[in-house]
């Protein structure tokens, strides 16, 4: 176990109590054989027993399309919140998330964003992999891809924190992870945009296939997903992002992705870790 001290209280790390919290914690987040899996990534986390009570994990029932939490389910049916319902079923993206974006997660990404702290890099990489284990193991997923930073905030920032998340995840899963889009729009900072309206209007167009811009992305390796033997025969990739808030940037990412040949037809999953 970590020596550091807890990433967000300072206080020691270890203890019995925090064994306890975890097995607790992972038995009500998986009911499958993947609790050791969970157990052992809740036990990464840098959080001493008294913060990993106090994340903001998703509970079901959940959206099928978006992941949010949802107060009622309908009996029997799988649900769909108002948001989803609104768009036609080819832009309903499928996502997952691990947490709600409440006051908690809302700090703790903005240190990340604008500083890439390590030990966050590592506590929001373990959220994404928990996700994962309750929700995307058994899709089939090849390939995993991100959602780019425009070429000057990447300059202005030095690095992309949802890349930086990707290949952490990449890693873990033994999964490749590719650039498959470039930011031709440097949309308003999230936090500057009034209304949902508004993000969606300026989400429109805002992604081109990285091999339109002639990125040096290893794009070349795409087409070989859906060609490889024994594998199934429509392609799921996973795109990660830090926050679903509207859905907007992911579908807008999906719409791009499907421009490119040989995902045309492919499953397109989101993985996020905190939906808002
Ligand atoms: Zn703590
Ligand atoms: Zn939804």
């Amino acid at each position: 176990m970590s020596r550091q001290p807890c990433l967000t209280c300072g206080q020691s790390i270890g203890g019995h109590a925090r064994t306890g919290v975890i097995r607790q914690l992972a038995a009500m987040l998986v009911r499958t054989n993947h609790y050791p899996k969970v157990y052992s990534l809740l036990n990464q986390l840098p959080l001493c027993a008294t913060c990993i009570s106090r994340i903001p994990f998703l509970h079901d029932p959940w959206c099928m399309v978006c992941g949010r939490h949802m107060l009622v389910n309908s009996r029997g049916t799988q649900a769909i919140c108002g948001d989803c319902s609104g768009f036609p079923e080819q832009l309903q993206i499928t996502n997952r998330s691990t947490i709600r974006y409440d006051d908690w997660a809302k700090n703790l990404i903005g240190v990340y964003k604008y500083r890439g702290d390590e030990r966050l890099m590592q506590l929001f990489s373990t959220l994404l992999l928990i996700a994962w284990y309750r929700h995307y193991d058994q899709q089939g997923i090849e390939l995993i891809t991100y959602v780019p930073l425009h070429d000057q905030r990447l300059r202005e920032r030095g690095f992309n924190q949802t890349e930086l998340l990707a290949e952490a995840v990449g890693r873990k899963l033994g999964l490749p992870v590719r650039k498959l889009l470039t930011r031709q729009k440097n949309t308003t900072k999230l936090s500057q945009q009034t209304g949902k309206q508004s993000r969606m209007v300026s989400m429109n167009d805002a992604f081109l296939p990285a091999h339109a811009t002639g990125d040096p992305a290893t794009y070349d390796e795409v087409p070989r997903i859906s060609a490889a033997p024994g594998k199934a025969t429509v392609p799921a990739i996973m795109l990660i992002d830090d926050i679903y808030t509207t859905g907007a940037t992911i579908r807008s990412c999906a719409q791009t992705l499907r421009k490119i040949p040989a995902l045309r037809e492919a499953r397109i999953l989101s993985l996020t870790v905190c939906r808002s």
